[in-house]
């Protein structure tokens, strides 16, 4: 079956002539703009020899250019690489390889260390609006409007990779999950039409659209259902209250830090109650948070869902305010199934004392790893993906994350789930933040430490916060050590980064 999926920006071009699909500070694009210039763009991609299933690389913020170029490189029935605007120059240079791009389009301010990276691949400088200023050897963004648009979109397989998605998966170096035309789709328009998204709602993108979630449930669901993004570059919270104040938000979509900052942000002097939908998802969001967020935010009602880059973002969701159960990912959403298995693979009943692994089939699951059958074959067992995710079911089929496969900790031969003891200190008055982790340990195998961060102001000791757990979890679950550190170390995308904590 042939389909491409810019398809979805030209179908809400035709439906609505005129309409603003983009904001960013006073810019602002319409779906006819953003059509003509990403038009403009793929024929000169054609222009240079590339050829349906080339690789371009997009390394950049949430900058309109990001849409100009994606649309582009799917209308051309290339394949787009997003990568992480904050990656170093050897970082940058592995994904080119691996990924085998033939072009790169990056950023003014990083741009001498990306052409560096690129080497003789051809490298195409986005500057700031006005500027088109860009290092010698490189090119500017701007020399891709030279071709007119001539409105094609190039036949592809629904079944053609449209994306590589690099994630590091549950094991090694990063690795490009295969998403094909067909599974974005398919994901944009069963995550938008479950939670009810409308051709009104303005959704705020400060979640980085290279990601899955920025890109698959913010972007392509607005453009599917004739939506509109506010775009901000990069989340900073000023940024965002301001973001949400003025273009009137109506969505916002974060991972949970983000929810946590907007809590702590003085908005008393702000309207934002545009805002109906906070969409959470990434990782878990703990009750307290989303409680407090509702409290700050009335009118706002979050609704989290759980997916990966390999699943094209949303695999599980809770739907509406009514069928939402708090602290859990929801229930395998339209076309998708989910099982909890053990080790040998075999489902387990429901039950919190069935704590398995989250394996799902279904119309968004990856084609597999770029390049790497061994890895593919690893994570795909009986057709089923395997996520490397710790859950159980309930009797309701509503699915409760209990950790990552990864982060388990194993102390003294017992099961301690970070996210449970994580959950009791957010319910501690002095502590705004906290991160849970295994240390080694020559007795135990490993002991669990807690690492805080407090609210301005308050005061507690060691002794007291571990008292306090004692209190509320078994002997073998509390923290024994409990370190206090000024910030969570906090990665792109706004998730914790355990992985530093531990180092
Ligand atoms: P990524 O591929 O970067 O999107 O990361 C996917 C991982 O994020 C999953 O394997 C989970 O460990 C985690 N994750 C995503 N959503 C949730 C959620 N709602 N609760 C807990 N973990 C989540």
């Amino acid at each position: 079956m042939s389909f491409n999926l810019a398809t979805i920006l030209r179908e809400s071009r035709q439906a609505r002539p005129g309409k603003t699909l983009c904001h960013i500070g006073e810019l602002s694009f319409t779906y006819d703009q953003v059509d003509e210039m990403s038009g403009r763009v793929a024929a000169s991609l054609r222009g240079l020899g590339l050829r349906p299933g080339d690789r371009v690389a997009v390394h950049l913020p949430n900058l309109p250019e990001f849409l100009f170029s994606y649309f582009a490189i799917l209308k051309a029935g290339l394949i787009m690489v997003p990568l992480n605007p904050l990656l170093h120059a050897s970082e940058i240079a592995y994904h080119l390889e691996d990924s085998g791009t033939r072009l790169l389009i990056t950023f003014a301010s990083i741009a001498e260390q990306a052409a560096k990276a690129a080497g003789t691949i051809p490298t195409y400088v986005v500057g700031p609006p006005g500027d088109d200023g860009h290092p010698e050897g490189t090119l500017p963004f701007a020399d891709l409007y030279g071709a007119a648009d001539t409105g094609e979109i190039e036949t592809t397989d629904a079944d053609d990779t449209a994306v590589l998605l690099y994630t590091s998966g549950t094991t090694g170096r990063p690795k490009g999950a295969e998403l094909t035309h067909f599974q974005l789709y398919m994901n944009c328009t069963v995550g938008g039409e479950l939670f009810g998204f409308r051709d009104d709602d303005i959704g705020l993108a400060a979640l980085p659209l290279f990601h899955v979630f920025g890109l698959s449930s913010v972007l392509n669901v607005a453009v599917r259902f004739g939506g509109t993004v506010a775009l901000v570059p990069r989340f900073e919270v000023g940024a965002v209250v301001e973001a949400l104040e003025r273009h009137r938000c109506t969505i916002f979509s974060g991972v949970p830090t983000m929810y946590f900052a907007l809590l702590q942000a003085d908005t008393s002097d702000r309207d934002l109650t545009s805002l109906r939908v906070g969409v959470s998802g990434g990782a878990a969001i703990p009750g307290e948070i989303l409680r407090a967020f509702e409290e700050k935010f009335p009118g706002v009602v979050i609704l989290e869902g759980y997916g990966l880059s390999e699943t094209a973002s949303t695999t599980t969701f809770n739907i509406s305010a009514e069928q939402r159960k708090v602290g859990s990912i929801g229930k395998p959403i339209w076309g998708v199934q989910t099982m909890i298995v053990d080790d040998e693979d075999r489902p387990l009943p429901p039950g919190p004392g069935h704590v398995g692994e989250i394996v799902v089939r279904g119309h968004n699951v990856m084609k597999g790893y770029w390049n790497r059958p061994e890895d593919t074959a690893q994570v795909f067992r009986d057709g089923w993906f395997h996520t490397g995710d710790l859950a159980y079911a309930d009797d309701d089929g509503y699915l409760f994350v209990v950790d990552r496969k990864k982060d388990l900790i194993i102390r003294g031969g017992y099961n301690v789930y970070p996210r449970e003891v994580e959950e009791i200190l957010y319910t501690h008055p002095a502590i705004a933040g906290a991160a849970v982790i295994g240390r080694p340990d020559p007795r135990l195998g490993e002991e669990v430490v807690a690492c805080v961060t407090l609210h301005p102001g308050a005061v507690v000791t060691e002794q007291e916060v571990v008292a306090f757990c004692r209190e509320h979890l078994a002997a073998y679950k509390y923290p024994r050590e409990i370190r206090f550190l000024d910030a969570l170390p906090i990665g792109p995308t706004g998730k914790i980064l355990k992985k530093e904590l531990r180092a």
